[in-house]
């Protein structure tokens, strides 16, 4: 319609022009028309202009509302490039990492991400690119200006209309407080475990009392039966061997029930989460503090920053190392070590596979007696009671992992278990 009008107008300009060069004289009645023309045309100008200004107002808001919601939204927001560099960040997600934003502009992610999860972040960010599909999981974030922070990412990769090519959008979430309740109550279920311990202790000496109080009994009174004959010289030698024979066959079936006795825990529940084997570990070692005390040992932890994680129950995983370095601890004590030292290392031995090793320097284990260690009751403390080996070996085997024990050439026990880890993409 503009453009019609305006055609209008030049085609008329142009007649009159015609007319100028052909000398011809411009009457007043077509410059007044002209001139209203044009100042019609200028107030409809005027009054596109206005729209234009109006839309131009709106447009701005709508982006200043955008770019609110975008930057305050409650979770960071980062575009990462298959090179892993940040292309775009809102300030949420710079509020997290304590930087600006021109200071994330084209910086390597996994710059922000503690040591232990970069190898779970590239794992994560090749599986994104190469499924398509969204991705979640937790790592550790890293923050300029406060302390590192556990996160819960989520990342889908998707085309970019400028570029074309995909990119990954990926939504950061501080779930610090979430994991650090979550500590408070391992740290619980801990202590509630060590309570537990000593009650179903308590319960299975009762029940070894009482299941044994009947042959001892008899046994007695085999044994008193037979001392009073021979007291009184009234015997049978044959009827004495007799009853002797049966004290010694309750004797055996004494014994027979403290060597088949099964250790009958409550039925414990395993609650499996992705972890780090690092932490979990560095975690064990300062729960270790009581037995340090009494006798100190130095513990020496080489641990391999790359591991990936595992699917694990933190706390029965927790309690088979603990087992392993209290033996390795009571050991050494119990022989008078003077330099006593426990040296635990992590490794990934293959690609879908972590191990775990405590080296002592105790008095080691005799070669053949290694499969007897790992029978139920099987002790040679005066105060053990034979079940940690038999407990720890029944945690791991749960997680798909073997409990092994060598005795390591350059003296000591060696005690270590593998577990499954999360394959990373080829
Ligand atoms: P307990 O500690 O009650 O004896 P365990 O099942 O934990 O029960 O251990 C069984 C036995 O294995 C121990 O009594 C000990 O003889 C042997 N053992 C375990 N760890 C070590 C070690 N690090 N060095 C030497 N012997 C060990």
């Amino acid at each position: 319609m503009r453009e019609t009008k305006s055609k209008t107008l030049q085609r008329r300009a142009d007649a009159i022009l015609k007319k100028c060069r052909l000398n011809k004289p411009i009457s007043n009645q077509d410059i007044s028309q002209l001139i209203d023309e044009l100042t019609l045309y200028q107030i409809e100008l005027e009054n596109n202009n206005e729209d234009l200004m109006k839309a131009q107002v709106e447009l701005n808001d709508a982006r200043r509302k955008y770019i609110e919601l975008y930057d305050l939204a409650p979770a960071g927001y980062f575009v990462i490039n298959k090179e892993g560099l940040i292309k775009e960040v809102n300030q949420a997600g710079c509020d997290l990492l304590g930087l600006r934003k021109h200071a994330l502009i084209n910086r390597c992610f996994s710059r922000y991400i503690a040591s232990e999860f970069k190898a779970l972040f590239s794992d994560y960010r090749r599986r994104a690119f190469k499924e398509l599909s969204l991705q979640s999981y937790e790592l550790k974030l890293l923050s300029w200006n406060q302390p590192s922070f556990y996160a819960f990412i989520e990342c889908k990769a998707v085309k970019s209309s400028h570029t074309g090519c995909h990119q990954l959008l990926t939504f950061v979430t501080d779930i610090s407080a979430r994991k650090c309740m979550e500590d408070t109550l391992h740290q619980q279920r801990i202590k509630m475990a060590s309570i537990d311990r000593l009650r179903s202790l308590n319960e299975f000496i009762y029940a070894i009392a009482h299941d044994q109080n009947y042959s001892l009994m008899m046994m007695s009174n085999y044994l008193n039966g037979s001392i009073r004959r021979l007291e009184k010289g009234h015997y049978h030698i044959d009827e004495l061997l007799n009853i002797l024979k049966k004290a010694a066959c309750q004797s055996h079936a004494l014994a027979d029930i403290i060597l088949r006795r099964k250790y009958v825990t409550s039925k414990s529940i395993f609650r499996y989460e992705y972890d780090n084997i690092n932490t979990i570990i560095s975690q064990t070692i300062s729960l270790l503090i009581h037995e340090m005390i009494e006798f100190p040992v130095t513990i020496q932890y080489e641990k391999t920053d790359t591991l990936s994680m595992v699917k694990l129950d933190k706390f029965h995983i927790q309690q088979a190392i603990l087992n392993l370095a209290r033996n390795a601890i009571e050991a050494m004590r119990d022989s008078n070590i003077k330099e006593p030292k426990l040296l635990i290392e992590a490794a990934q031995t293959k690609k879908d596979m972590i191990e775990i090793t405590l080296f002592d320097n105790g008095p080691g284990l005799v070669e053949e007696l290694i499969p007897k260690l790992f029978e139920p009751h099987y002790t040679t403390k005066s105060y053990g009671i034979g079940l940690g080996l038999t407990v720890s070996r029944a945690i791991i085997e749960k997680h798909g992992g073997q409990l092994f024990a060598l005795s390591n050439p350059s003296g000591g026990a060696c005690f270590g278990f593998t577990l499954p880890c999360l394959t990373p993409l080829k």
